[in-house]
């Protein structure tokens, strides 16, 4: 007669309690010690503590076949990743960006229409990170913090008028030229570092395999993943509107 009713006491406790236990383990904080002696609280389920740390980043995305893939296999291997999304991509798809969004990935801007930055007037500059905003905050409910600028073309007129901080790289996977995910995964471990942020495309398949490859070769060498925001808290860096960030090293 006792097992059913330790059963049914589980079951109960189950129905109150198990929800919630998944989503406190969800959103469970990494409290660490920043350089300055300054503590910091970053909202992450694996601990970073003790690891070489660093950010896969996906641009020109969704795209739902190998963002949805993607999305699979991040979850997998437990990754959080951020996406500088496309306003246009996120406006034709935006029930991948919500999946992007509901995952906890870091849902970023990578401008309206991919237009090079530098090129444009002050108002069209604007115009392409606002327009972004608005169909990202339209899906999500939320504004991206951060702006990837198209090519990476940055200018005075471009940081004066992005309104973010602009979020660059470090390791530049060539991802879209190779199509290849064995080259993906050479360039990065060649170039790889503490703090590195790391380029793709979510629009390739052969860069969901290389971002596959790249997560289980970097851990064997004591690397753990995070979002940009959170390897600059983790690094004590504060992300300011107009400033460039392409690498938070310890
Ligand atoms: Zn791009």
């Amino acid at each position: 007669m006792g097992v059913p009713v330790v059963l049914l006491v589980s079951f109960v406790a189950c129905l109150l309690g198990c929800h919630r236990e998944q989503v406190r383990d969800a959103e469970s904080v990494l409290s660490i010690e920043a350089p300055m002696g300054k503590q910091v609280e970053v909202p992450y389920k694996r601990n970073a503590y003790g690891k070489k740390i660093v950010a896969l980043t996906f641009d020109d995305g969704p795209f739902p076949a190998t963002t949805n893939r993607l999305l699979d296999l991040l979850r997998e291997k437990e990754v959080q990743a951020t996406f500088f999304e496309l306003g246009t991509m996120a406006s034709r798809y935006p029930e991948v960006t919500k999946r992007v969004y509901d995952e906890k990935h870091e849902l970023a801007s990578h401008t309206m229409s991919h237009k090079q930055l530098n090129k444009l007037r002050a108002n069209e500059v604007a115009t392409e990170v606002s327009q972004a905003r608005d169909v990202l905050r339209g899906i999500t409910g939320e504004d991206p913090k951060l702006v990837r600028p198209p090519y990476g073309a940055i200018n005075v007129v471009v940081a004066e008028n992005v309104g973010a901080p602009m979020i660059l790289w470090t390791v530049d996977t060539e991802d879209w030229k190779s199509k290849d995910a064995s080259a993906v995964l050479e360039r990065t471990k060649a170039t790889v570092f503490d703090g590195a942020v790391i380029l793709m495309h979510d629009i390739y398949e052969s860069s969901v395999d290389g971002a596959g490859m790249i997560i289980d070769e970097l851990r064997k060498d004591n690397y753990e993943f995070v979002t940009v925001s959170e390897l600059s808290e983790l690094r004590g860096v504060e992300l300011k509107d107009g400033e460039v960030y392409g690498s938070f090293r310890p």
